[in-house]
């Protein structure tokens, strides 16, 4: 028995097809939303409506940001196939524990370095 967590190839084969999957999941509901904000758009003469309907579409387009980053983490960790380096982390190129890839597949950076780039993230949200 290897100490390492290394995944098997067949659990990266799963985990790829599974990505294959999210990806066209995530792109359908994003072209739903968009297509949802289209609609929105349109004038309305009723003030109360008008307001429900921007309140929506504020949650709409939260939702398809939310999206969109989602489907770049999944492109990000699908690209990682090509070079064999799957299940490392893209920053400090560490093996990412076998738990945290199931929990999502999606995953291309450790705890560490996940943690790091979210407090960066933050500073230069605050400007
Ligand atoms: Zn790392």
């Amino acid at each position: 028995m290897s100490e390492m967590s290394e995944m098997t190839p067949q659990k990266k084969e799963q985990n790829r097809q599974w990505l294959l999957k999210e990806r066209d999941d995530v792109q359908e509901k994003i072209y739903n939303l968009q297509h949802s904000l289209t609609e929105t758009a349109e004038n309305d003469p009723d003030p109360v409506d008008v307001a429900s309907k921007v309140e929506g579409r504020n949650n709409t387009m939260a939702e398809s940001n939310r999206q969109g980053n989602r489907l770049k983490q999944i492109n990000s960790a699908l690209s990682l196939f090509a070079d064999d380096e799957y299940g490392l982390c893209i920053t400090c190129l560490t093996d990412i524990p076998e738990k945290r890839m199931e929990f999502d597949p999606a995953t291309t950076q450790c705890v560490d370095c996940k943690t790091l780039s979210e407090s960066r993230g933050r500073q230069f949200a605050r400007g």
